[in-house]
């Protein structure tokens, strides 16, 4: 497959067009940022730990049914997916209080969320992602309400998937946050999944292993990244 030009270029990844109009080229980055690109650092090795982190996670995704845009791992940092044409949006599930809802409703963090609840989010850096509702969504044609339903019942499959496996390795899934795309007209996951996008704590200690490392200054943060991985049975050269 060739690598042909750029598309997108992000902090925590880029993305390139390839010789088959359907097929597009992630390539993750060790860069990283917080708040907005308020706060930004290099962190070896993050690159190819988020790349195979996403090909393992999405690779479990479609084994339970869930259809998303990861086609293969291509090098340590790159990997083909399908090419979507994604919705502006985030979808967010939370099965523990932690972040925005916080602070935004005033909790404790660590408050168990049951059922787990869910929040969409507009994708726009200069608005700084505002939440918005599904009637939102359909009033503007960022989705129509066919693909909004798609939308949260796979943001919930793909909880029940990955709340287990994380239990399985002594870990909890306190939140994460997924977008999508249509691809061929059905709704597919897109994006990624890694501890950049979602909040992973230790079962017991509740230490945090994902970007909220990065975020409250706490160090050590591809190696947590790598902690959880390998206790998901991942392996990193
Ligand atoms: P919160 O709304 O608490 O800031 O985020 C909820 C979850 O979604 C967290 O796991 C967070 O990492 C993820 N998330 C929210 N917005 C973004 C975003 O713009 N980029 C990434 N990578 N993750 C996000």
């Amino acid at each position: 497959m060739e690598k042909r030009e750029q598309l997108y270029r992000g902090k925590a990844k880029s993305v390139y067009h390839t010789d088959d109009p359907n097929k597009l080229i992630l390539v993750f980055h060790d860069d990283t940022s917080a708040f907005d690109g308020k706060k930004i650092d290099q962190l070896d090795r993050k690159g190819m730990v988020n790349n195979k982190f996403n090909a393992f996670i999405m690779e479990k995704l479609e084994a339970a049914g869930i259809p998303t845009h990861f086609e293969q791992l291509l090098s340590d940092q790159e990997a083909v997916v399908k090419r979507l044409d994604m919705f502006p949006i985030e979808c967010v599930v939370r099965n523990l209080g932690a972040g925005s809802i916080c602070r935004r409703l005033g909790l404790e963090e660590g408050i168990e969320l049951n059922p787990p609840t869910f929040e969409f989010f507009l994708k726009n850096d200069e608005l700084g992602d505002p939440m918005i509702n599904e009637y939102h969504i359909c009033s503007f044609a960022w989705a129509d309400e066919q693909s909004v339903e798609s939308m949260k019942a796979m943001s919930f499959a793909v909880n029940d998937v990955l709340k287990a496996l994380f239990l399985d390795g002594d870990m909890l899934l306190v939140d994460f946050k997924l977008e999508f795309g249509l691809y061929k007209g059905q709704v597919v996951l897109g994006d990624e999944f890694t501890p950049d996008g979602c909040r992973i704590w230790d079962k017991d200690t509740r230490e945090k292993l994902d970007k909220d490392r990065f975020r409250q200054g706490l160090g050590s943060v591809v190696e947590s990244y790598e902690i959880a991985g390998r206790r998901l049975g991942l392996v990193f050269d």
